[in-house]
């Protein structure tokens, strides 16, 4: 998920070790990972990336890889100074295992998809089950933002983009146009969760 605010991609950039939508490989879905120690190069490559670009989650597919790997890390930014942080997360193998029937619309972008957003809805919460680095295997409960990232990425380590979750493509739109038209003008109003 991008952070359209923050970088380059809010101008239709894409990073160069980024690959984009109409990619093949960015819509089929990624091979498990056996042996959780030979992704240790692949798992710091994703770190790094997600600090250079300054995103919230990053999967291997985006960098080219077709395997089950994604990291995260929700980090305030001056648009969103009360977002709740969450630690760096290194995820192998993810799997979803329980929604909340509860959803929350937000608006998302995407480092595949770079210079747009579009309003997705997601559970509010879930559990998912990974596995770190060191083999261990791990089951934990999300809400809110981190929840999202979540599905955002495991949707990518599945061959999906959240264009595909979308309710209607009218709420689809360049960021551009997302920050002259649709953030809330009166200072009152809260802003939209951007998230990815
Ligand atoms: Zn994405």
């Amino acid at each position: 998920m991008t952070r359209p605010f923050d970088h380059g991609s809010a101008e239709g950039a894409a990073h160069p070790e980024l690959v984009t939508l109409g990619t093949p490989m960015l819509r089929q879905p990624t091979s498990r990972v056996e042996d959780c120690a030979s992704a240790g190069e692949l798992c710091e490559k994703l770190v790094y990336l997600l600090a250079e670009i300054n995103g919230a989650g990053l999967a291997a597919n985006q960098i080219g890889v077709s395997l089950r790997v994604m990291v995260f890390q929700v980090r305030k930014t001056e648009l969103h100074p009360d977002r709740p942080e969450t630690p760096l997360y290194v995820m192998i193998n993810p799997d979803i295992l329980e929604r909340s029937e509860a959803t929350i619309d937000g608006w998302e972008g995407c480092f595949s998809v770079p210079g747009y957003l579009g309003l997705v809805p997601r559970a509010a919460s879930l559990a998912c089950r990974y596995e770190t680095p060191d083999g261990v295997e791990h089951v934990e409960k999300f809400e809110g933002y981190a929840a999202r990232v979540i599905q955002h990425e495991c949707d990518h380590l599945d061959g999906k983009v959240y264009l595909d979750q979308m309710k209607s493509m009218l709420d689809f739109t360049t960021q551009a146009n997302f920050k002259q038209f649709l953030i809330p003008k009166k200072p009152e109003a809260e802003e939209p969760e951007l998230e990815n």
